[in-house]
């Protein structure tokens, strides 16, 4: 069966009644979109802020992607659903699945097989209007700019510097650059733009780090739109005074969304910005509020540990003070034998060479997690039909010999049930130790240094090099902004730079081709190859074989 026809054959309970029975949650705190979604009310998370009771935080992040697919969200979705199992209070914390990818390649994005999130086609077809909202939010401000200079352009804006382009939740290459202001004076002025995809909005990363509306606000004020005609002095959005509109816009789409999985335990699915150019997490507001309403709370961060894991632990966690307990890395027997060099129609047949030799792509990201954040790590080989007892045998006994827990977790094909030997492992280590979570480097010391710790220690480069041009903007930035953390924007499909190497490159060499502050946010973007913000589709999209039937049944959505 497919992931759309499990998810439709599930049996979902009324959301209100389930918020209710299983944490207690107050009907009036929560305003219900239909029966199966719902959002919780900000007074209802401040109030829970003040409570003395903290959660323990598991991380699952992954080893670097491949096209085998390796199941991040369906292992977050599955270790929920087994730690409920086994008598633990668990709160899941999800993205929302953006359209553009939803159309494009990958199909839906809430878990799969017998672990997935529900009602799984309004999660990934609009849900409760929150990416609306941030499109809306961004292109308001976008529409405030041009309609600064029409009318005079008090501000002094340099309409060739101004950075802030527009958004739309689609894959749509035709808009990454167009000219706006055509068609005589009374449309403005002429120039150059372009359409970003809503989940690389800074609006997307600012809503995900805002702690309540006063901090939303204060963020979307600080956004850099652009430079004056004096080429340094920056644009804020505050000049424009559009952060109060903009703020307001967003007024429900700061507030959490509830749903649930397919074993009727509660999901926050909230926030879900770019894994490249962001930060690529859920939002702090759901998983703190998870950790209060819960015992445990597992949450994904996006692509391969050596992104995602690296911005959630130096970006979200350092920003919102949390503290994960433990990480679950997940690996498939399928995708290390890609690592190990097995072009994708052989991935099927047994291969233990590869897999040796791909494994050490998971040892890198074993060693980071260990050593360079002091966190625990669990591995779960997420469990593939194909996959032969010799090859998980094998990753088994190697993770053993790093002195790591490796488990095989059937949660596609089981459930919850099939993943409670992993979730066994987790309450082993959350409830027995303390982690001493270390961040990867400090904030006081230089951005230069900052990246090429990121760079050495994460990725095992040998150095970071940059044209005089990058080298100059960072000195800049550096006065100013020097505190702030770095979000590297690199490909997810290699520790280097390069998409093709595999397993686990070392001394290679990271080029910073620019660097871009991201001011509300409160990150540093430092982008190292070509970053794509706004993808294409591909020959066959997906969106070709989606349907609705006359009863208002959807197909094809994966
Ligand atoms: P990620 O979060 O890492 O991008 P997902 O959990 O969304 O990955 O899974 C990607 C796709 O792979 C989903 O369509 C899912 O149904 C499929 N998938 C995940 N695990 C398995 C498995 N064990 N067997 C077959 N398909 C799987
Ligand atoms: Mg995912």
């Amino acid at each position: 069966m497919s992931d759309i026809e499990i998810a439709q054959k599930a049996s979902m309970k009324p959301i209100i009644e389930l918020a209710k029975a299983k944490f207690n949650i107050p009907p009036e705190h929560l305003d219900p979109y239909g029966h199966y979604k719902a959002k919780l009310s900000l007074e209802y998370v401040d109030s829970l802020s003040h409570q003395n009771k903290e959660g323990k935080l598991i991380l699952v992040t992954a080893i670097s992607p491949t096209p085998a697919g390796e199941g991040k969200t369906t292992t977050t979705v599955g270790l929920g659903d087994a730690l409920n199992r086994i008598g633990k209070k668990t709160i899941i914390c999800l993205r929302e699945p953006s359209l553009g990818p939803c159309f494009g390649l990958k199909g839906g994005a809430a878990g799969g097989g017998y672990a997935q999130v529900v009602p799984m086609e309004d999660i990934n077809l609009h849900f409760t209007g929150d990416f609306h909202a941030i499109g809306v939010a961004h292109n308001l401000l976008a529409a405030m700019i041009d309609n600064h200079i029409h009318h005079g352009n008090a501000l002094n804006i340099d309409s060739r510097r101004i950075k802030w382009k527009r958004v739309l939740d689609m894959n749509d290459r035709a808009l990454r650059k167009i000219t706006i202001g055509q068609g005589g004076i009374g449309n403005g002025f002429l120039r150059e733009d372009g359409f970003d995809i809503v989940v690389a909005s800074e609006v997307m990363a600012i809503l995900c780090l805002a702690t309540n509306r006063a901090d939303l606000k204060e963020r979307l004020g600080r956004i850099i739109i652009g430079y004056k005609t004096d080429k340094i002095t920056p644009v804020y959005a505050s000049d424009l005074k559009a952060q109060g509109a903009m703020a307001a816009v967003l007024k429900d789409a700061i507030k959490p969304n509830l749903v649930q999985t397919l074993e009727n335990n509660i999901a926050i699915v909230h926030g879900g910005p770019f894994a490249n150019i962001a930060h690529g997490c859920n939002s702090v507001t759901a998983t703190k509020t998870a950790l209060k309403l819960a015992d445990y709370a597992v949450t994904e961060a996006g692509f391969g540990a050596d992104l995602g894991a690296e911005k959630f632990l130096n970006i979200k966690c350092r920003s919102s003070k949390l503290k994960p307990s433990a990480v679950v890395l997940v690996a498939t027997v399928r995708a290390l034998k890609y690592h190990g060099g097995i072009e994708t129609d052989h991935l099927n047949q047994e291969n233990l060479e590869a897999l040796e030799i791909g494994f050490s792509n998971i040892q890198r990201h074993i060693h980071n997690i260990t050593k360079n954040y002091n966190l625990p790590v669990v591995v779960s080989i997420n469990h593939f039909t194909h996959d032969t007892d010799a090859e998980t045998s094998l990753l088994k006994k190697k993770c053993e010999e790093l002195g790591v827990k490796c488990v095989i977790s059937s949660h596609w094909a089981k459930g919850g049930a099939g993943a409670e030997e992993l979730a066994r492992e987790i309450i082993e280590i959350v409830d027995n130790k303390e982690a001493s979570f270390d961040y990867l480097y400090d904030d006081d010391i230089p951005l230069w240094n900052k990246i090429e710790v990121i760079a050495t220690k994460i990725y095992g480069a040998k150095e970071i090099v940059a044209s005089s041009k990058v080298h100059e903007e960072i000195d800049k930035l550096q006065n100013k902004y020097g505190k702030l953390p770095i979000c590297m924007a690199k490909t997810q499909m290699s520790f280097s730079t390069d998409p093709t190497l595999k397993g686990a490159p070392s001394n290679h060499i990271i080029e910073i081709s620019d660097v871009k502050l991201e001011n509300g946010a409160g990150f540093i973007v430092v982008i190292a190859g070509n970053m794509m913000t706004m993808p294409g589709l591909p020959k066959v999209p997906t969106a070709e074989k989606i349907d609705i039937d006359d009863d208002g049944l959807i197909t094809g959505l994966f």
